[in-house]
């Protein structure tokens, strides 16, 4: 079974949904237009309920199908970020500063084709949701909507998420059980010391000098505390402080990111920044102020899952375009809140029409149109396997 017939008959429609959302981005949790258009979308293709105002933004919509079953989500993000568009495409955003540059426009016009085709043949038994979320990016809507009860108020076996991936050829899927994504950290450090003329360090303590400390050996934390074979990341930045020439500031603040897949590695990390930071601090007589949030856990895959999950990628897209994952990646996403609330699989979708394409984030990044009727038939072909018929 490649892709579905009927869902490729409507691919014209699928793009043209698609280039309406990327014109039209919204940011985290203004997603009004979009779930709008979401919402009306399920009604009009007839979900059996459709469920509005879940994290502010979210939407799911319910899909019967013929007699009792299981159930299992399906889950697309819907915001874009703050990017000014440089793609020259004539579907370009018209909003200036804020541009669908990760393509959840994709993520969520695929979502819909797959409802659209589900609702229409109702080719499977028990329940499917789909699961519209808001704030991917910098909100965490993810986590919002299983804090407000989704898994609850939607009681499914699995749940599944797809991300386009430019870097990997159009068309192929790749998968990986275990750690996909690791778990993020916002790091704020700041660095008081006292104010000074820049000739005359005596009067004052100088934070810049203590900055330079501070970054400097918060680069020991993962290369002398981390066990070699594990992975983790302490960036920093931005350094702000400072805006003369010969003034020694009285502030200077440090933000950053830490990135990890196990939980003992993240425990390492934030215990280290805010010894090394205080403490250095301390021992030139300054204090240091360190915040170190967590902000999403690792995407971690379920075995189980992710072998359903990559038998429908077979059946889609056909045994030689479906890889594993080589590696998993250091970018944080916050689907990893609905897996670690529930058994699931996240996959990437093969997006790139030539090597050099721009990645995702990028001003000049467009979401490939090309694989919509792939990602929206690997999520019909999850929920007709997993849910078979059996009248
Ligand atoms: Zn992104
Ligand atoms: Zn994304």
């Amino acid at each position: 079974m490649p892709i579905l017939n009927r869902i490729a008959e409507f691919h014209d429609d699928m793009t043209a949904w698609r280039r309406d959302f990327h014109q039209h981005p919204e940011l985290n949790f203004q997603e009004v237009r979009t779930s709008g258009i979401v919402a009306q979308k399920l009604r009009e293709f007839g979900c059996d309920e459709v469920i509005t105002g879940i994290a502010t933004t979210g939407v799911v919509g319910v899909i019967r199908g013929r007699g009792e079953g299981g159930a299992i989500g399906l889950r697309a993000d819907m915001d874009a970020l703050p990017i000014h568009e440089e793609s020259g495409v004539p579907h370009a955003s018209t909003t200036p500063g804020i541009m669908h540059a990760c393509g959840h426009d994709g993520h969520t016009t695929m979502l819909l084709g797959a409802a659209r085709y589900l609702a229409e043949t109702r080719n499977f038994s028990g329940t499917a949701y789909m699961i519209f979320q808001p704030a991917e990016e910098m909100g965490g809507g993810g986590e919002v909507m299983v804090k407000e009860g989704l898994f609850e108020r939607f009681p499914m076996d699995r749940v599944y998420g797809l991300h386009n991936w430019p870097n990997i050829p159009a068309g192929e899927i790749q998968w990986r059980t275990g750690p996909v994504m690791a778990a993020v950290a916002d790091i704020r450090i700041a660095i008081t010391g006292k104010g000074a003329h820049g000739a005359m360090p005596h009067n004052g303590n100088d934070p810049i000098v203590i900055a330079a400390q501070i970054v400097t050996a918060l680069q020991s934390i993962v290369a002398r505390n981390v066990e070699p074979v594990e992975a983790g990341v302490v960036t920093i930045g931005e350094i702000k402080g400072g805006n003369a020439f010969n003034v020694i500031p009285e502030v200077v603040t440090l933000r950053g990111t830490a990135r990890w897949f196990l939980p003992e590695v993240g425990d390492i990390l934030e215990t280290k920044v805010k010894a090394l930071a205080s403490g250095i601090a301390a021992a030139f007589g300054a204090t240091a102020e360190v915040h170190f949030d967590r902000m999403y856990p690792a995407t971690v895959n379920e075995p189980a899952s992710t072998e359903l999950a990559t038998r429908a990628a077979r059946a889609v897209a056909g045994d030689a375009k479906v890889k594993e994952l080589a590696k998993p990646t250091m970018g944080g996403e916050d689907f990893s809140f609905m897996l670690n609330a529930k058994d699931g699989a996240y996959l990437m979708l093969g997006a790139g029409r030539s090597p050099t394409d721009p990645g995702v984030h990028h001003p000049r990044y467009d979401f490939n149109d090309e694989v919509l009727p792939v990602g929206a038939s690997w999520w019909a072909t999850l929920v007709e396997q997993q849910l078979p018929r059996r009248d």
